[in-house]
């Protein structure tokens, strides 16, 4: 898993649900091209279509707001004539039509987004890094250390199952990990991988440490 593309087909007044349903997404290493994202900073349709063509996963989100969408329409049946494999995100199962009404999809669920982030990482895993009986499940999210001055690349390595990280996320157990060069440690939610929190306690010993050998050699 590394540099697959998922494209994401939306209507112009769902930007923001696809933003925060997307949120942990972008944290992979996948590339992650959302319509009005790439037509607000500039894109081109005609280049949209490029990524389009180039895409791993084609997310169509079906709402209200897209079911007159001509041209959602359009991407979907482009990416089913390409082979291109369409999830379907969706408010209500009467929006699931035509080309993909026999396709699993993921309910929105607008009340709990983070089971719809849940639901759709499962869908990617499984159509990004399909669990072969050896295979090793090679799942990560890499980000820059937010310590100022660090910037270390840290990553964190997600060896747990989706069943499993469900019922780390009921039990309220967090997933960590460390930066290799400053030691703080990131937690995340184990459904969502959303981020928690950062605990700078290993950079503090460290410092505190120096302080206190200096003090006692004076
Ligand atoms: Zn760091």
């Amino acid at each position: 898993m590394t540099g697959e593309q998922i494209y994401v087909s939306h209507a112009p007044s769902d930007l923001e649900l696809v933003q925060e349903l997307f949120s942990t997404v972008k944290n992979f290493p996948f590339g992650v091209h959302i319509t009005f994202e790439a037509l607000e900073s500039g894109g081109s349709r005609r280049r949209l279509e490029g990524r389009l063509a180039n895409s791993d996963v084609v997310v169509a989100v079906l709402t209200a707001a897209s079911a007159d969408s001509q041209w959602i329409n359009q991407e979907i049946g482009y990416a089913v004539a390409k082979g291109i494999p369409v999830l379907p995100l969706y408010d209500d199962e009467s929006h699931r039509s035509g080309f993909i009404d026999d396709v699993d999809g993921v309910q929105i669920d607008r009340q709990d987004p983070s089971i719809t982030i849940f639901n759709l990482l499962s869908r990617l895993r499984s159509e990004l890094a399909p669990l072969g009986a050896l295979s090793v499940p090679n799942w990560y999210i890499r980000f820059p250390c937010t310590i100022p001055d660090c910037g270390h690349p840290v990553t964190l390595e997600i060896e747990q199952d989706q069943t499993k990280l469900w019922m780390r996320s009921k039990h309220g157990k967090l997933l960590t990990t460390s930066c290799a060069r400053c030691g703080s440690t990131y937690a995340f939610e184990p459904a969502t991988i959303g981020y928690v929190r950062r605990d700078d306690e290993g950079t503090r010993q460290r410092r505190a440490g120096r302080y206190d050998s200096s003090w006692s050699r004076s």
